[in-house]
């Protein structure tokens, strides 16, 4: 489980991530809105840690802007602000939850692990669309305008991350990392071609294409 914490006091940020490291959570902690733009348009998070006062930008803002890019993170808010509307505000934003500062470290992880359990077993999605490809999650199914196509179970999970992260660029090591469970090591060229095998059953010929690359980087749904 990844977690992301974006939080610019310097002590309170070494401390939550010291709790949540301790509870075996693989956690990525910056002090700016621009480092956290940064970190969540690299990779996916299981779960973000926000406060709202950073020095670049309101930690509001930055919900806004992700929850409009389609990132679906859940998001648990830390803030000293601790007024109803400031909470009602983030959460009508998208935030998960909400902890005033200063809060014990167990509440802290309570919340998390209730944000991730959540998650888990939440309603999630099960068929997964974009440009006229339909993904069936449950009957483990494709289909592209209508018509069904055959995939072996690597090109399904390959697709299935793409539908998941519509509006992120995936980079090389990323897909390496979930699709092949290797971090390094694995032959680039490997990706090409699957990401070849993807476009050549859900691309059309005369249509648009389905999957852009994005040189030096790796590849992004159309
Ligand atoms: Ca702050």
């Amino acid at each position: 489980m990844k977690i992301l914490i974006v939080e610019d006091e310097r002590k309170v940020g070494q401390f939550v991530e010291r709790a949540l490291s301790e509870q075996a959570y693989t956690v990525k902690l910056v002090g700016t809105a621009a480092a956290a733009r940064d970190a969540l348009a690299d990779e996916p998070y299981d779960a973000i840690v926000l406060d709202l006062g950073l020095p670049d930008a309101d930690g509001l803002t930055l919900l806004q802007e992700w929850r409009g890019a389609g990132f679906n993170e859940p998001v648990l808010i830390l803030s000293a602000r601790d007024a109803v509307a400031d909470r009602i505000r983030g959460l009508n934003l998208g935030a998960d939850d909400y902890l005033p500062k200063p809060f014990s470290v167990d509440e802290l992880v309570a919340r998390v692990r209730s944000l991730l359990r959540r998650q888990a077993t939440g309603p999630r999605a099960t068929v997964l669309e974009h440009g006229g490809v339909k993904l069936d999650l449950l009957s483990r199914t494709a289909e592209v305008a209508g018509r069904p196509v055959e995939l072996t179970a690597r090109e399904f999970a390959l697709l299935e991350l793409f539908l998941q992260n519509p509006r992120r660029v995936l980079t090389r090591t990323l897909i390496a990392e979930k699709i092949w469970d290797a971090s390094y090591d694995l032959e680039t060229n490997l990706i090409d071609v699957y990401v070849r095998r993807l476009r050549q059953k859900f691309e059309r010929p005369d249509g648009p294409p389905f999957i852009k690359t994005i040189r030096g980087t790796g590849y992004q749904l159309a």
